[in-house]
């Protein structure tokens, strides 16, 4: 059975950020570290590919070149409820940028092989079976040992299975789709990014979102909308909503393939770790204000790498503390403001109390994003 230190489940942002900063915290313990990927790069992988400037920052400090990466960068974006809001606008790195997630997740796994990194794919992780001395990892080609284990296997994730068969969390459910640019009839601008939250008002705690993104070098639009869970109207069918919107834009939702996901809701009380065992990314849960995940999970890949890093220093791989150290980084602090903004907001059903939140208060969403709900890289 081949053995090695550390074994990452999924090469996804999450999974290759932990293993980018093993290398740069411990190069010798990236060199015995393996990651198992049920894909193969370039892989599809449902989302916007919206990255905020925390995401930019991380990566910046891998030394990482992100122009490499092809993407869009939005200037502005609106944050509306019955067409009115707010617009936030960004410069150079400050600003929103949008990737094809197959781009950004391919290009991440390359640096990770070029600086000595082993990815092995085309290997889907059956299930983990956690030991005194080992973690054992069963794929659909054998079987592989690690002294630790991380979960970086995305929403659905093996591992979390393993580790907490019994949690039952809330999930967010998100519809997407890419189309051509929008008709010349749109009301929205070709440049700039939309986030409408009128869907609340009908019992949708979530928004729709329309941003430009490029597709294998073609200008085109993503659209998306997002139920985030929060309250008890969880069931409402999102199409009709989404498909409402759209024609309102020119465009007939039935005309292009549409797209399904749900991810697991961050929350204090999810299991983050076991003996051996850690959880990054939509394998811990994702925050489920924004539904924001992309730099979140390479902020996670820190957190791991440091708490794996400390685990050889001092021979101890219970990762009894990862939990609070999680939620004590500025990431974890960031989620958990999230969480209860989420709560609040969400619950807001009435109209009028919505409408006072983003046409009077929406001027301030600047400062209260800046200080408290993003920033944390
Ligand atoms: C519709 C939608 C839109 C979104 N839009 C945005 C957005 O605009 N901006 C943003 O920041 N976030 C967005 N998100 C969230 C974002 O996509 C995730 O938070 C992010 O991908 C999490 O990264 P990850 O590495 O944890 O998981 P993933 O990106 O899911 O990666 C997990 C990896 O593990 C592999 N894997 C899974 N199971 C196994 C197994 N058993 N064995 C081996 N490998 C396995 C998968 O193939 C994959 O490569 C969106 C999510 C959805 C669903």
């Amino acid at each position: 059975m081949e053995t090695y230190d550390v074994i990452i489940v999924g090469a996804g942002p999450a999974g290759t950020s932990t293993a980018l900063h093993l290398q740069q915290l411990a190069p010798e313990l990236a060199e015995r570290t393996l990651i198992l990927e049920k894909s193969r790069h370039p892989r599809t992988k449902l989302c916007g590919g919206g990255i905020l400037p925390d995401g930019l920052r991380i990566l910046q400090r891998l030394g990482l070149d992100f122009n490499e990466v092809p993407y869009t960068r939005i200037l502005r974006a609106h944050f509306e409820f019955d067409g009115r809001g707010t617009a936030l606008t960004g410069e150079g790195a400050e600003s929103l940028h949008v990737v094809l997630r197959e781009d950004l997740d391919a290009w991440l796994a390359r640096k990770a092989q070029e600086r000595g990194v082993t990815l092995r794919e085309e290997t889907p992780v059956r299930r983990i079976i956690p030991g005194d001395s080992f973690v054992t990892v069963v794929t659909a080609d054998g079987e592989y040992r690690a002294r630790v284990v991380v979960g970086a296997d995305g929403a659905h994730s093996v591992v979390r299975r393993a580790i907490a068969p019994h949690q039952r969390v809330p999930y967010s459910r998100a519809l997407v789709l890419w189309v051509p640019p929008e008709p010349e009839s749109s009301s929205h601008a070709p440049e700039d990014a939309y986030f409408d939250f009128t869907c609340i008002r009908e019992g949708v705690p979530g928004y729709i979102w329309d941003f430009p993104i490029l597709v294998h070098g073609q200008p085109m639009r993503c659209w998306g909308i997002t139920d985030n869970g929060v309250g008890p109207h969880h069931s409402r069918p999102l199409r009709p909503l989404l498909a409402r919107e759209m024609a309102r834009h020119g465009y007939r939702l039935e005309d292009y393939p549409l797209y399904g996901e749900s991810v697991p809701h961050f929350g204090v009380r999810n299991v983050f770790s076991a003996p051996g065992v850690l959880l990054v990314g939509d394998a811990l849960g994702v925050d489920f204000l924004y539904g924001e995940g992309i730099a979140p999970a390479l902020g996670y890949g820190q957190l791991a790498a440091r708490a794996i890093v400390d685990a050889f220093a001092e021979g101890d791989f219970s990762f009894r503390d990862y939990r609070e150290r999680v939620l004590q980084s500025p990431l974890g602090q960031v989620l958990r403001r999230r969480a209860l903004t989420a709560s609040l907001i969400f619950r807001l059903r009435h109209p009028a109390m919505q409408r006072f939140f983003w046409h009077r208060l929406g001027q301030h969403l600047r400062t209260i994003t800046e200080r408290y709900l993003t920033n944390w890289a």
